[in-house]
């Protein structure tokens, strides 16, 4: 079944035969895929699923990853660029920080005639050829949608909205996507919007700074947070906690600090996105286009991106979040995304 579903050409059809369409032989060099992850500090998902992930189905197929981390830092993300562009990698898969840094970091894989994939995150006004990623506006749609499910009947409650950072796009959709439900609240006064802030970097200690501050400003009072994610939610429900403050918070990545928060009560849902899916599918592309399949690449990503900086669309691959209640979490056991012991 693994056969039929991941990495075909490489992985099924022979075990170290030289004929094009299975990979290289087995005395020539490896292709390259070099993989710059953003940080450590705004999800548990980068060290924790992503890079195995990409590891192992890159590795299994015959590629030899390099997969890095940029820990927040954009000199650290575009010197790890340079070092991997000079490497001569035969594919470049990146998560910017932001989508400038991912753009000028593009522009130098495609003057060198390396193929980039953008990663989870797009760069706007970049040059990558794919994209692969999740439906982001649904992703903010389902925490509106959770958060008001949480919230019950409460009219007029003040909500306190925790964003990402301004320079991921995600960010930007996820924002869209929940101000899509709740905009029309706000403007009918059945809620009331205390703040709206964007958290640098994703950064979970800035975002509890940032949380405090517009606490403090409302006179220590709120009825729900909508946190866009794990990583975030966790330092503002500690916030929380130290003032025995109980109201819904959201958040996603399903991770399992925001998992065991969704049983515990103390934050009301979070979003699972098939994380392997996401990376089984970027290494599909990363695959062909590593072995010069660029055909069998644009069979893969059928779908599109508008890119409206850069005036063009992306070839790209974009999947289906989940909303995750404390309902929900037996069927993300069931699927073995987490075990009942953890
Ligand atoms: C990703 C999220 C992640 C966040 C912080 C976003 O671009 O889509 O899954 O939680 O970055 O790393």
């Amino acid at each position: 079944a693994g056969c039929a579903l991941v990495l075909v050409a490489s992985a099924c059809g022979s075990t170290g035969s030289n004929s094009a369409a299975t990979g290289p032989a087995t005395n020539t060099p490896k292709p390259k895929v070099g993989v710059i992850l953003p940080d450590t500090a705004s999800s548990a998902r980068w060290e924790d699923s992503d890079k195995p992930l990409l590891t192992s189905q890159l590795s299994f197929a015959g590629i030899d990853p390099d997969i890095q981390n940029a820990q927040g830092d954009e000199k650290r993300f575009a010197e790890l660029a340079d070092k991997m562009i000079a490497e001569k990698v035969n594919v470049l898969m990146i998560t910017p920080l932001s989508t400038d840094g991912g753009a000028a970091v593009e522009r130098k894989a495609k003057a060198a005639g390396i193929p980039v994939i953008d990663y989870d995150r797009i760069s706007l006004g970049g040059t990558a050829e794919y994209y692969v990623s999740f439906n982001n506006i649904a992703v903010g749609q389902l925490q509106a949608d959770g958060l008001l499910q949480c919230l019950g009947n409460k009219s007029g409650a003040s909500i306190i909205e925790i964003e990402g950072a301004s320079t991921d796009n995600n960010a930007t959709q996820f924002h869209e996507g929940h101000e899509q439900v709740l905009k029309p609240r706000y403007d009918s006064g059945s809620l009331r919007l205390v703040a709206s802030k964007s958290i640098d970097k994703w950064s979970p200690d800035i975002a509890a700074a940032t949380f405090t501050q517009v606490l403090d400003a409302n006179g220590g009072h709120v009825d729900g947070v909508l946190s866009a994610n794990d990583g975030m939610a966790a330092s503002i429900e500690a916030v929380l906690k130290q003032r025995n403050i109980t109201v819904p918070v959201t958040g996603q990545d399903a991770t399992l600090g925001g998992l065991q928060a969704v049983l515990r009560g103390t934050q009301c849902m979070t979003v699972y996105k098939p994380i392997d899916i996401e990376a089984e599918a970027a290494s599909r592309l990363a695959i062909a286009l590593a072995t010069g399949r660029h055909g069998d690449a644009d069979d893969l990503a059928t779908g599109n991106t508008k890119d409206p900086k850069g005036n063009r669309d992306v070839k790209s691959v974009l999947l289906g979040p989940q909303s995750i209640s404390k309902f929900d979490v037996q069927g993300l056991v069931a699927k073995g995304v987490v075990k009942t012991s953890e």
